[in-house]
């Protein structure tokens, strides 16, 4: 056996043979995979092995579409036949907004090239008699997916694998992980038979490996005490049933009649396939629970839970309303096995938190489907450096590791698997483990009315409902269309631009970096000139290939002292990349002090003309006049300031596009800080403002948005910030930017369209017949009384007065795109003096 190779993946089910397979193809030549047991003897092996095209995310839309073309050329390269029917896939709608989620879904399905197809009820029936329609609205139809035999096409991929050089070795167990500073040794232990069970031996082996992934399945939270990490992907039972043939499906199949497609129906939570002339059914159930939370037993291999049918009973029975004939046919067969699941549905691929060349692949609940793809882009991660799409929405540092705990991942995941056939409202908040992370602010503001959204486990105010509202307010208001909380943030957005506005911002992320070093590290690590101190500069750090990793808003408050805000979204994602690059520049640039005060600093954003009026109520100074004028406190700047008795670290930044000031102020301090303001507001109408309304205005100002416009995969001149680029220094990642150049550009359009409805940012655009490019956000406008978004299209289109077309709900509507920040393009409101 091998004791040195270039990367280690450890597990044998479809993901980790996946990633074996795409390592070879992407040209490293030493991979070895070693298995605990046999390939597939985890969750792989009683898959249901459906290929399902229908997903809400770009990121994993695109990993789905590459693996169903990947199996198709599997056959030929390895001459195993790996029983890809491609049935394709009717998804049924019993309602109409279960035809909407579809409409949205379709716009975004058409920027990842995933073809589909509409039916009405008597399409439907007319191509397949037996399913029951007179309650459905229609159907979404995608002709060329269908299902897999997933162990045949692990098999496949295994050979495929070999063929390109990987070692399989089977029956040894990863049971120690050490970083040595330039690889892992990785302690092997030989697995044998015992009594029907498998145990380990006494043999044991240590292979040093430059790079490990772990694609462990139901084993992970033991991976996960072994590297010393949390990782939120733990299994939920999941059952499938199969039946006796149906005589009248072997009736219609003997008539010569084509195999049905895998049926969907979301409303019922199941989907159903033909299987031997029977039907399998596979219900998304309430009160599915976790499995080993604290760790798989050893002892667990390709075993099964009992069935548990009164669970499924109610997806049982809509099963025989929708296809009658089922009615008669027995139960053949039963699987209850462990799907691993994360908190938000999406597996984890990608760097393991604070550790290197260490990759995790865990969580996959729709593995069989993602495998390839998955394979793929974390292939092209560690062999390039980054893949062609953003990985950020996969990435496993997602996840806090300060605050995320068993308990939360395990309740979360559970949830993650009820919501398998909710109704993916894109304003969807979902309701377990909350509130947790609540600033001390948030009891005042939820007697105000405030409708919280979760950002990280924060608790942020979305917008301010009515203040006598139910509990199910918020989940009622929720809509593919303009949800009932949409004239209340446009209420909101209006304050803001005639008024004045308070917006809690707590949750951003927030490093200090100080020390010696830290001046040429920020300059080497970020693409923007740095402030001088005493002011504020908003700025990237790229990754190496020249894409946006990370936004910030540097605040200098000394010479070597930065106060660094980022993307509460994003913290533990954003940490890591910086802690990793501070350890690897210190030794270069001199010592440098990093410290998370996220916690530390609570934040609130006055934004308005009048907020400047408010602020002057209560700061102290000797010449409260002036204090807050152009001339002693200029846009762009920070000054710690005193409100009351509550010391504030104030910048001036608004990123409504209005006067306005963040104010950053000890967190045990924000009770007192909130009341002050709330009572010198007061007097001039001040509004409290949610995230939505912010969303908004920010779109008028054309401010890009990290995770929208901003990723890694693209540049920020290809989201057309030139202005925040210094191309006149060295920084990280300047090389490939230059070298890459502007494929697609970013821009802002106004869209006339439909009377109920704005974009949400993932919509297609057209120019006339073809497809152009993509929204990356959407919103409505209050300024202009319409619809407003930013998206991407070739540089030649991103010009102001060209005339494009949004798909929203099936149908193109006129938009144009318009000059950048189209609401008050030279400033003058954020600017003015007073
Ligand atoms: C009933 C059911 C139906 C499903 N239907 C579908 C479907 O229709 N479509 C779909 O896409 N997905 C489906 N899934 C999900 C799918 O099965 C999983 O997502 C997929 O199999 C996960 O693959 P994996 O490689 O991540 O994990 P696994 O298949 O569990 O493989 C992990 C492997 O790692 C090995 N291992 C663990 N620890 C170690 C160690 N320390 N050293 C060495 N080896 C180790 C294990 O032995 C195991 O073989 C279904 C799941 C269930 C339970």
């Amino acid at each position: 056996m091998k004791t040195h190779v270039k990367a280690l993946v450890v597990g044998g089910g479809a993901i980790g043979t996946s990633i074996a397979y795409h390592l070879a193809r992407a040209g490293w030549q030493d991979v070895m995979l070693i298995e605990r047991d046999e390939l597939t003897a985890g969750s792989t092996w009683h898959s249901a092995g459906l290929l399902p095209y229908f997903n809400m995310s770009y990121a994993t839309t695109h990993i789905h579409d590459y693996s169903i073309k990947f199996y198709k050329t599997l056959e030929e390269e390895t001459g195993l036949n790996a029983g890809f029917s491609v049935v394709g896939n009717l998804r049924m709608a019993q309602t109409k907004a279960r035809m909407d989620e579809y409409m949205v879904y379709a716009t975004t399905a058409e920027t990842c090239d995933v073809p589909y197809e509409w039916m009405t009820p008597a399409q439907i029936k007319e191509r397949w008699p037996l399913v029951r329609t007179d309650d459905l609205e229609g159907a979404i139809y995608h002709p060329t997916d269908g299902y897999i035999n997933p162990a045949d096409v692990t098999i496949a991929m295994a050979k495929g694998a070999r063929q390109r050089g990987v070692t399989i070795e089977r029956k040894w167990q990863a049971d120690a992980f050490t970083w040595t500073g330039d690889h892992w040794d990785v302690t092997l232990t030989r697995m044998v038979e015992k009594g029907g069970n498998l145990v380990p031996s006494d043999e044991q082996i240590v292979v040093s490996a430059e790079h490990v992934v772990t694609a462990s399945g139901n084993h992970s939270q033991r991976i996960a005490q072994l590297l010393g990490i949390k990782m939120p992907a733990i299994p939920v039972e999941h059952q499938y049933i199969i039946t006796e043939p149906d005589p009248e499906l072997l009736k219609y199949r003997e008539a010569g009649n084509i195999e049905h497609p895998v049926l969907r129906d979301a409303d019922a939570k199941w989907y159903v396939r033909e299987e031997r002339g029977g039907w399998m059914l596979g219900p998304y159930e309430f009160n599915a629970p976790a499995r080993f939370e604290y760790g798989c037993p050893d002892s667990f291999r390709a075993d099964l839970f009992p069935l548990d049918l009164e669970r499924i009973e109610e997806e049982y029975m809509s099963m025989i309303h929708r296809i009658p004939t089922t009615e008669t046919a027995g139960l053949k067969a039963d699987f209850n096995g462990p799907i691993c699941y994360t908190p938000d549905g999406n597996p984890l691929m990608g760097p393991a938190p604070g550790l290197r060349n260490m990759w995790l692949a865990e969580g996959f609940s729709f593995g069989i489907t993602a495998a390839g793809g998955a394979g793929k882009y974390l292939a092209d991660l560690m062999v390039e450096g980054e893949a062609e799409i953003d990985m950020a929405s996969l990435d496993p540092r997602r996840f806090g590791q300060d605050w995320m705990t068993t308990e939360y991942a395990a309740r979360k995941n559970e949830e993650a698997y009820e919501h398998v056939y909710i109704l993916h409202h894109p304003d969807e908040e979902r309701p377990a483990c909350r509130p947790l992370r609540t600033a001390p602010a948030y009891d005042r503001q939820k007697a105000l009315g405030a409708q919280f959204g979760c950002v990280n486990g924060w608790e942020r105010p979305n917008y301010y409902g009515p203040l006598d509202a139910p509990e199910t307010f918020d989940h009622d208001a929720r809509s593919f269309r303009r949800g009932g909380w949409w004239d209340y943030a446009k209420a909101e957005a209006e304050a803001i631009r005639s008024g004045v506005g308070l917006i809690d911002g707590s949750a951003f992320a927030k490093h200090r970096l100080t020390g010696p070093g830290a001046t040429a590290f920020l300059d080497w690590f970020t693409c923007n000139k740095l402030p001088k101190v005493g002011r504020i500069n908003l700025t990237y750090a790229l990754t190496s290939h020249g894409t946006t990793r990370t936004e910030y808003t540097i605040v200098r408050e000394g010479e070597e002292d930065y106060y660094l805000v980022s993307s509460g979204g994003l913290h533990a994602y954003d940490e890591d990349f910086l802690y990793k690059a501070i350890a690897d520049k210190e030794a270069e640039f001199g010592r440098i002090k990093e410290e998370d005060v996220t916690t530390r600093w609570g934040v609130f954003a006055i934004a308005g003309p009048g907020s400047r009026d408010v602020l002057r109520e209560i700061i102290k100074d000797v010449n409260p006049d002036t204090v807050l004028s152009n001339k002693r406190f200029p846009w762009l700047s920070v000054r710690n300031i005193e409100l009351g008795m509550c010391p504030v670290k104030a910048i001036r930044v608004a990123y409504t596009g209005e006067l306005g000031w963040e104010l950053h102020h000890p967190i045990e301090m924000q009770n007192y800080l909130w009341d002050l303001l709330m009572m010198a507001g007061a007097k001039h109408g001040m509004k409290l403002v949610g995230a939505r309304a912010q969303n908004w205005l920010r779109q008028e100002k054309s401010y890009r948005a990290f995770g929208h416009e901003l990723g890694r995969d693209g540049t920020p001149l290809e989201a057309d910030l030139p202005r925040f680029v210094d191309l006149s220094k060295d920084f990280h990642g300047k090389a490939a930017l230059q070298e890459t150049g502007v494929r697609s550009k970013c821009c802002t359009v106004l869209i006339d369209g439909p009377a109920d409805a704005d974009p949400w940012g993932r919509e297609a655009l057209y120019n006339g017949d073809a497809r152009v490019g993509r929204l990356t956000s959407g919103g409505y406008s209050v300024t202009f009384g319409k619809s407003i978004g930013m998206g991407y299209v070739a540089p030649d289109l991103a010009v102001p007065g060209t005339k494009l077309q949004v798909k929203m709900f099936d149908q193109l509507w006129d938009a144009e795109v318009v000059e950048d920040s189209p609401y008050d393009p030279k400033n003058e409101a954020i600017r003015k003096d007073g």
